[in-house]
């Protein structure tokens, strides 16, 4: 239970009512998060935090929630922070009067820019009282640090943060360049930010509300969440509506991406009758390109990647596309595709290593495309002003046939197949290889776990891949944090890499496996190239390795790689889910990784968790042989 009757936000507060909220207020409260373990304990640090906030300067309470999740605009704005480690250390350095040289050495030997920015700084004797910073101020610098651009936009971006680096004290350093990095790895969690803002502002308006009643402010907050997420309009909402009405006013919305459903492996065709039970599942084809969430409204279109970003731009030949398969009775839509490269004269699928060398952003027209793109839409959220997050798959389906049609070789539907014969499930299987896709993707089509459900990986949509049932496993998709220098004809390349998934509760990156083959002489070139520019000092204080494996040059988590490989073992070298696992601080390593490409469309935080690791390691014949006996 939460103590939060004794918490009074007017005394708490170090600031004076109306003022703005100091920015030392907000870098203390995460300090005092990251030193906390336990959940509910974090809730509350971080809960009374924005009581207080609410209380005494409620205007700062967007800026102070951005600021603590550590991004500065909804997802689909796509303004992100994330200074390089070479900039940072050099303004570090001159802020607080050190040498370059003197910073990397720290970095080598403690991996945390951020608590070297916090030591540094406080050994600093200063001439004069710098002027305070404020939660809204820095946000406001962060901003303008993300957004410029042109002619000596760095010089002023790094002219900013030393502004900002003088005159920071205590934990404000630590906060700062942590945030400007990109990671503020305190353990704060979506979860945890929804569940404390859900009971900070029910609280704000009642503080004698019930554990019932912050539970449901919880739930609520957390569907509103998954339908619109962002933050902007779900604080407004909670702090104007009572909770029964905020589902009413925060919703999905064309021109707001949310976050896509996604599936769990199966190993093969029986796992489908235990799972779903005959007659309520449908099996589609699983396209192999990239996933568009698709929304039509006021005669615009705009294409959104698996991240939520926006990638209307990569695409202008599917604007119009959208546009003439929507029927003259759609208003507006929201729909859930694939794109796929496409051979228009062989009207064929073309694999995916196609599709990945179309621009990647801002294609000026379409007169330059060379690669066609075809679409395949599989699922319908939102159409004619209606959510149907909550319907079932067949109506959905229903739905996006009454709102589009197929245009030859441009617009298709996804191609399914309902059946309870396992023999025809495996022949539809086989004719989804042959036509350039991966697999299947199966789904329950009835019944409460058919509804879509934003963000979530769940069993009720599974995918199949042929790669399975061969015994191999799903593919992963994986970091590179360090690499070996290369031998032989791989000299002056890197010869081997080294590969972590990514712990979300502790925000870490945990390695699995070494690896030097799978690549072509070309990509290998390539890779190194692009490598090279994200090199760094030693290995950052949240990567964990066991000391067999340690690399020779170290990068920054940018890039993920999807890796095959054939098993996986228990190893003491590594540590890929060593806080589950345990067995002694070792993890889970891959046994013959192979890389098969560049997952463009990842972020390193989307990298395979440890806990799918751990699940996949599980799901071994062999271990479920062993769990039997
Ligand atoms: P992860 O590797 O994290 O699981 P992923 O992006 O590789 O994520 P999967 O869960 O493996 O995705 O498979 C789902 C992906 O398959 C979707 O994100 C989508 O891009 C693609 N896809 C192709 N055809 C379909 C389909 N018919 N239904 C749903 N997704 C499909």
């Amino acid at each position: 239970t939460f103590a939060y009757h004794k918490f009074d936000p007017s005394k708490a507060a170090t600031w004076k009512k109306g003022e703005p909220v100091p920015y030392l207020a907000l870098s203390n409260t995460l300090d005092s998060v990251s030193e906390t373990k336990s959940r509910i304990r974090i809730t509350e640090i971080f809960c009374n935090f924005l009581r207080t906030v609410l209380a005494i300067t409620p205007e700062d309470i967007l800026p102070a929630l951005y600021l603590s999740i550590n991004s500065i605009a909804p997802a689909h704005e796509g303004i992100e922070l994330g200074i390089g480690e070479g900039s940072l250390v050099k303004v570090l350095a001159e802020a607080s009067a050190k040498t370059v040289k003197h910073v990397r050495e720290m970095l080598k030997k403690k991996g945390d820019l951020g608590t070297i920015a916090k030591s540094l700084k406080n050994k600093q004797s200063t001439m004069f009282k710098p002027k305070i910073l404020t939660v809204r101020n820095v946000f406001h610098e962060f901003r303008e640090i993300a957004t410029s651009s042109g002619k000596n936009s760095m010089a002023k971006k790094l002219g900013k943060i030393k502004t900002l680096l003088v005159s920071s004290r205590e934990t404000e350093p630590q906060y700062i360049i942590r945030s400007l990095e990109g990671k503020l790895r305190i353990g704060l969690g979506e979860e945890t930010v929804m569940a404390s803002l859900s009971h900070a502002v029910t609280l704000h308006k009642d503080p004698n509300a019930s554990t019932q009643k912050l539970k449901e402010a919880e739930e609520q907050l957390k569907v509103c969440f998954s339908e619109c997420p962002v933050y902007d309009q779900l604080v407004q909402t909670a702090l104007k509506y009572p909770i029964s009405e905020w589902t009413n006013h925060v919703h999905l919305k064309a021109g707001i991406p949310v976050k896509p459903m996604l599936a769990k492996a199966a190993k093969g065709v029986t796992e489908l009758f235990d799972r779903f039970g005959e007659g309520q599942f449908s099996c589609e084809y699983k396209y192999d390109g990239e996933r568009a969430q698709i929304h039509l409204f006021n005669n615009t279109v705009k294409i959104y990647s698996r991240n939520m970003e926006d990638h209307t731009n990569k695409y202008p030949d599917l604007i119009e596309v959208v546009k003439k398969a929507a029927l003259s009775t759609t208003k507006n839509a929201i729909i859930d595709c694939e794109v796929v490269a496409y051979d228009r004269e062989t009207c064929t699928i073309r694999p995916f290593q196609i599709l990945s060398t179309r621009a990647r952003k801002n294609v000026e027209g379409t007169a330059s495309i060379k690669v066609a793109v075809c679409l395949y839409a599989f699922d319908c959220l939102f159409f004619n002003d209606v959510s149907l997050l909550g319907n079932d798959l067949l109506t959905r389906r229903q739905e996006l046939n009454k709102a589009f049609q197929v245009l030859q070789h441009e617009f298709y539907f996804a191609t399914y197949l309902d059946s309870s014969s396992s023999d025809e499930i495996e022949k539809f299987l086989n004719e989804s290889i042959k036509g350039n896709c991966e697999g299947l993707m199966v789904k329950k089509t009835v019944g409460p776990g058919s509804r879509y459900e934003p963000a979530r990986r769940t069993v009720n949509w599974l995918k199949l891949k042929k790669d399975y049932l061969l015994g191999v496993g799903d593919s992963f998709d994986l970091v590179p944090i360090g690499a070996y220098y290369g031998k032989g004809k791989r000299a002056g390349l890197f010869g081997g890499f080294l590969l972590a998934c990514y712990d979300p509760d502790n925000e870490a990156y945990q390695t699995t496996c070494k690896i030097g083959s799978g690549f072509s002489d070309e990509m290998l070139a390539k890779l190194s190239g692009e490598l090279r520019g994200n090199l760094i000092e030693g290995p950052k204080s949240y990567y964990e390795y066991g000391d067999s494996v340690k690399a020779d040059v170290w990068f920054e988590a940018t890039q993920v790689w999807e890796i095959k490989a054939a098993d996986l073992t228990i190893s003491p070298a590594h540590r890929a889910a060593q806080n589950i696992l345990e067995q002694g601080g070792k993890g889970i390593g891959l046994r013959f990784p192979r890389f098969v490409r560049v997952r463009e469309d990842k972020q390193p935080d989307l990298a395979t968790s440890a806990q799918q690791v751990l699940d996949m390691f599980e799901n071994q014949d062999v271990q479920k042989n062993q769990k039997r006996k």
